[in-house]
């Protein structure tokens, strides 16, 4: 038996009945309402029905049908008395409910009228009505809600939150108090509309927590809509939203910020208050960077302590304790050194912080051609002084271990005196890359300069790669004669015995240029506009990483060799399959390739020079190992082998925990160290003019 029930309907005066069966769908009910009741327009009312105990029940789906439906058969109720109620100039409701959805559908015909309704939307294409993204600023909107609410973080805590929340909902507001003890903020439409907004806070003496006494939530101003601009936005709401994204990554840029801003919470902000709101942060990440000279104090230690066999010193300006240098290499790296190829790379790179100042680094190769970090310093500028303060460090580490190592750097004058004062005679190679550079810098970028420019560098190749000294010989004169005055006064204060191949006292193992240097800048860009207590720090987490991850992938390895050097070594084997190899004695071959060379097993020689170059056995050296039924790894330099690796890596960096920190005695025994004197211009960014391109729209904004 069907079941049926009665159903009541009301609408301002006038009253209709009729029978609503388990087949009744809403559909069917509101268009027999829009049929009946004069007046009643689409999408304009909602329906209530009443059951006892629950007076108000909203019907708006068939599901709500249902559940009336179950609720009369349990009660054994046969009527139920339905409410209409206009929705008509009452605002809180947009109009766009599944009822309007439904009746508009019904009414265009595009759906059969029965249960299952259409969604217009689907068939609009590219009219339809966009929903609304939902946006990480919607639970602001909750932030101040009742009397004897609580903010634990005080004050500040208060003001950030009012203003998140006056910005969700849509309003400014003005201080009528603003201190430590008391906020009292009010509509800002109150003194020409008398709005009655205004809420008063308090501190709660106890707890130092923040209490809200009293709050008259209600607007009497004129409609609030939320804005995508609005005064609410400053630096400190701007700096509380990023803090976690500039501990993350530290490098996000302003522009950045603007463009997340837009994407996360609908909401444009200025250059300038995401410029200062990411300062803002930094200071809250990282603390003030002032103060960051003085916690190298701490650091120091720290770094003794929990890296031992580390050098790490701090020096300031005697008297005044003002912070001037500051040079740490770790254990770690320290003692994994030895297993390293000698060589080290010594370069320079710029600091953006707020105190500029140059971070110096000193970066070996290990075997499988990798870098390895080996110490660091930041001074306040490239100056002879400092490079000698920094190359005598290095000295202390190097001496003890009792081998000569070779070093790359650019021209430094600064470095270029240093170095002959604290490692005379040691093999010191310029880097061929910057010489380069400097070369081509003197010659036009475009027309016949440029023509001239390549001739020019391709013969100081070249000479640089000459293996011998008649090959750079016949470079050097090609050169000097293409090239003219300007090469002249180039090569003039240029010493040969830096640069060349053929006249280079030492060994370069195969590296010409400082390139590693430059990957190890690259390397710490990212910490370089830090302070310089977390650059430092950043740059041991990172390193810390790195070594644990080449000790991890170096337990992976079978071959005798690095897998980079193992490589090498099969290629130069399979070049020289089919060369005739001859024998002289137990250890000098003659190698027939395109030509034919001679082999010195016990010198390890070849007179294609490359043996001695690179350190490494060349494709003829392989042929003569071969013939001669030797191990080629017996040739092979132990750097290059994995268990050298492996020890290279043996000792870890260890994490040094701050959470000891600030607890002893701040500062060192001289007094707090001051930061040094900043050489940078005070004042505002410049003005800037950016261009937005959010989802939607490609709009142009200008700022300040
Ligand atoms: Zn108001
Ligand atoms: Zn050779």
């Amino acid at each position: 038996m069907e079941v049926c029930v009665i159903a009541k309907c009301t609408y301002k005066s006038e009253t209709i009945m009729f029978s609503v069966s388990s087949e009744s769908s809403m559909v069917d009910i509101l268009k027999t309402l829009c049929l009946r009741f004069r007046g009643l327009q689409l999408g304009c009312f909602t329906l209530r029905y009443s059951v006892p105990s629950y007076p108000s029940c909203f019907l708006e789906t068939d599901s709500d049908l249902d559940l009336m439906r179950t609720f009369l058969l349990i009660s054994n109720e046969k009527t139920v008395d339905i409410l209409v109620k206009d929705l008509c100039g009452i605002s809180e409701y947009s109009g766009d409910f599944c009822v309007n959805k439904e009746l508009i559908a019904c009414e265009k015909g595009e759906s059969s009228c029965s249960s299952t309704v259409e969604d217009r939307n689907e068939f609009l294409g590219r009219s339809k009505r966009a929903s609304a993204k939902p946006l990480l600023s919607n639970e602001w909107e909750t932030y101040i809600h009742h009397v004897g609410q609580k903010f634990d973080g005080g004050a500040e805590e208060f003001r950030l939150k009012l203003c998140k929340y006056a910005l969700e909902v849509g309003f400014n507001f003005l201080y009528a108090g603003n201190d430590k003890k008391r906020v009292v903020a009010v509509c800002s439409n109150k003194k020409l509309e008398g709005c009655s907004w205004r809420v008063y806070a308090s501190r709660c003496e106890a707890t130092g927590s923040f209490v809200i006494r009293t709050l008259n939530n209600v607007h009497t101003c004129a409609g609030r809509i939320r804005e995508s601009k609005s005064k609410m936005m400053r630096s400190r709401v701007v700096s509380s939203l990023i803090v976690d994204r500039i501990r993350a990554k530290p490098e996000l840029k302003p522009v950045e910020i603007i463009h997340e801003f837009k994407d996360y919470y609908g909401i444009d902000i200025s250059y300038y208050h995401a410029w200062f709101g990411k300062e803002l942060a930094k200071l809250d990440v990282h603390g003030d960077e002032s103060k960051s000279f003085n916690e190298l104090v701490w650091y120091a230690d720290a770094v003794k302590e929990t890296n031992t066999g580390s050098l790490c010193t701090l020096d300031c300006e005697a008297g005044i304790n003002r912070f001037r240098r500051f040079f740490v290499s770790f254990g770690g790296c320290i003692a994994g050194f030895q297993y390293c190829i000698p060589l080290l790379f010594i370069d320079a790179t710029f600091l953006k912080s707020k105190y500029k100042g140059q971070l110096l680094c000193a970066s070996g190769k290990n075997g499988n051609q990798g870098f390895y970090p080996l110490a660091f310093g930041v001074v306040d500028s490239e100056t002879e002084e400092n490079w000698t303060w920094f190359l005598q460090h290095l000295a202390s580490i190097l001496l003890p271990m009792g081998r000569v190592v070779t070093f790359f750097s650019d021209r430094n004058q600064g470095l270029l005196n240093a170095m002959g004062f604290v490692f005379p005679g040691w093999p010191h190679s310029y880097c061929y890359y910057h010489l380069k550079q400097n070369l081509i810098s003197k010659y036009p970028k475009s027309g016949y300069g440029k023509l001239l420019q390549d001739r020019v560098i391709n013969l100081f190749s070249r000479c640089a790669y000459a293996v011998t000294e008649e090959e750079f010989k016949v470079a050097m004169d090609e050169l000097v004669i293409v090239g003219s005055s300007k090469v002249k006064a180039f090569i003039s204060d240029l010493s040969r015995d830096h640069y060349a191949n053929a006249f280079f006292k030492g060994m370069r193992y195969g590296e010409m240029a400082n390139s590693l240097a430059e990957s190890f800048n690259n390397w710490v860009g990212v910490f370089r506009d830090l302070p310089v207590l977390p650059l430092i720090e950043g740059i041991r987490q990172k390193l810390m990483v790195l070594n644990s991850q080449r000790r991890i992938e170096a337990e992976k390895w079978t071959t005798v060799l690095c897998p980079e050097m193992e490589t090498r070594l099969c290629e130069n084997a399979e070049a020289g399959r089919t060369w005739a190899v001859r024998r002289s004695n137990c250890t000098v071959f003659e190698v027939f390739a395109d030509y034919s060379v001679m082999v010195d097993l016990e010198q390890r020689t070849c007179s294609c020079r490359l043996w001695q170059i690179d350190g490494f056995p060349c494709t003829h050296a392989v042929a003569a190992i071969l013939a001669k039924r030797d191990s080629v790894y017996d040739y092979v330099e132990c750097y290059y082998k994995t268990d050298f690796f492996r020890k290279a890596y043996e000792s870890p960096i260890f994490p040094i925990p701050d959470i000891g920190k600030g607890l002893g005695s701040n500062g060192s025994a001289a007094g707090v160290v001051l930061p040094p004197i900043t050489k940078r211009p005070a004042g505002r960014p410049p003005t800037k003019r950016i261009k937005i391109m959010s989802r939607n729209y490609i709009s142009m904004l200008t700022y300040l």
